[in-house]
């Protein structure tokens, strides 16, 4: 007999009704196609639980269901709560949530996701990137900006999903620039584009405490996201171990034990020093961002591929 040792694991960002929201431009999937992937899911494969995972790999002679699929949420939005929660609950599903426990703990919105704001609600990305070149100047007069049409060429790439102008300024934003000067600038655009109160917009973007806590006794599983959504594979061990650790505090709020855990690496980002600190940490499962069905024969259980939602049919 064939031994079933493959999973589908799935990740999820925003889920929401986008076209009644605030911005209709954020890239998120609608509550609607979320539904129908739903549907699609339990039509043709097997939601397991993280558990029904780690079972399977603790013991190989442990089969998987067939098409078994795992469900991912990452960044901690309230969407998770309000929306997802529902519908899986109702459906018998667990959920896998990763929440960054800073934004959650400080009321802080990630620079990541002031970044997806700023982009909705400009809406032309080239003016944006317009802007940011000349409050870099402003800000910045020494460090050397280039042309708009240099930096489209370097950073667009070929990317699946968006224009290649928003990811060059996304790149801009998240890694290209100095960390200073690219923080200051998406602080002025959120300000100038978004808000002035990132507390308000912050607690209504993210799960509160009380949200986490109640998903967690109706048996949706948490893990970390590191504390500071930071690229962890940039970071110094010693920075590293920091983060997890702070990450770590956080779970254990919810009755996560400190010796068995999961993670999901803050933009797909690890190395061999951050696998080692997980390993003497007791981490059980790590998710990255690769693209494919992972195989428990063949896959590193602390470096997990996972498929985006777009490639699934909703
Ligand atoms: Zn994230």
């Amino acid at each position: 007999m064939l031994t079933q040792r493959k999973a589908t694991i799935v990740m999820y960002h925003y889920v929401r009704d986008l076209v009644h929201s605030r911005y209709p431009g954020i890239k998120g999937l609608s509550l609607e196609r979320f539904s129908r992937q739903l549907d699609y899911i339990q039509a043709r494969y097997t939601p397991i639980t993280v558990e029904t995972l780690l079972e399977a790999w603790q013991s190989p002679g442990h089969n998987l269901p067939p098409n078994a699929i795992l469900l991912t949420f990452d960044d901690g939005y309230s969407d998770h709560f309000t929306n997802v929660f529902p519908l899986l609950d109702a459906r018998g599903i667990q959920g896998c949530f990763f929440p960054p426990a800073q934004a959650i703990l400080e009321h802080k919105v990630l620079d990541v996701n002031k970044i997806h704001f700023i982009l909705a609600a400009a809406r032309d990305a080239e003016k944006l990137l317009d802007r940011v070149l000349m409050i870099v100047r402003g800000i910045s007069p020494d460090f050397q900006v280039q042309s708009k049409t240099l930096y489209v060429e370097k950073l667009g790439g070929d990317h699946r999903y968006d224009r290649r102008e928003v990811v060059a300024l996304k790149r801009l934003l998240q890694r290209e620039l100095p960390e200073s000067i690219r923080r200051a600038v998406v602080q002025e655009l959120f300000a100038e584009y978004v808000t002035a109160d990132e507390t308000a917009f912050a607690c209504e973007l993210y799960l509160s405490l009380d949200q986490i806590g109640c998903m967690c006794r109706h048996g949706m599983h948490f893990g970390s996201h590191g504390y500071a959504h930071a690229w962890l594979n940039h970071l110094s061990p010693e920075a590293q171990a920091v983060e997890v650790d702070r990450s770590l505090d956080f779970l254990q709020r919810f009755g996560v034990p400190d010796d068995d855990w999961t993670i999901c690496y803050p933009y797909g980002g690890f190395n061999d020093s951050l696998l080692e600190i997980l390993r003497r940490r007791g981490c059980r499962l790590g998710f990255g961002v690769e693209a494919r069905v992972a195989d428990l024969s063949l896959d590193n259980r602390l470096t997990l591929p996972r498929m985006d939602t777009n490639d699934l049919p909703s």
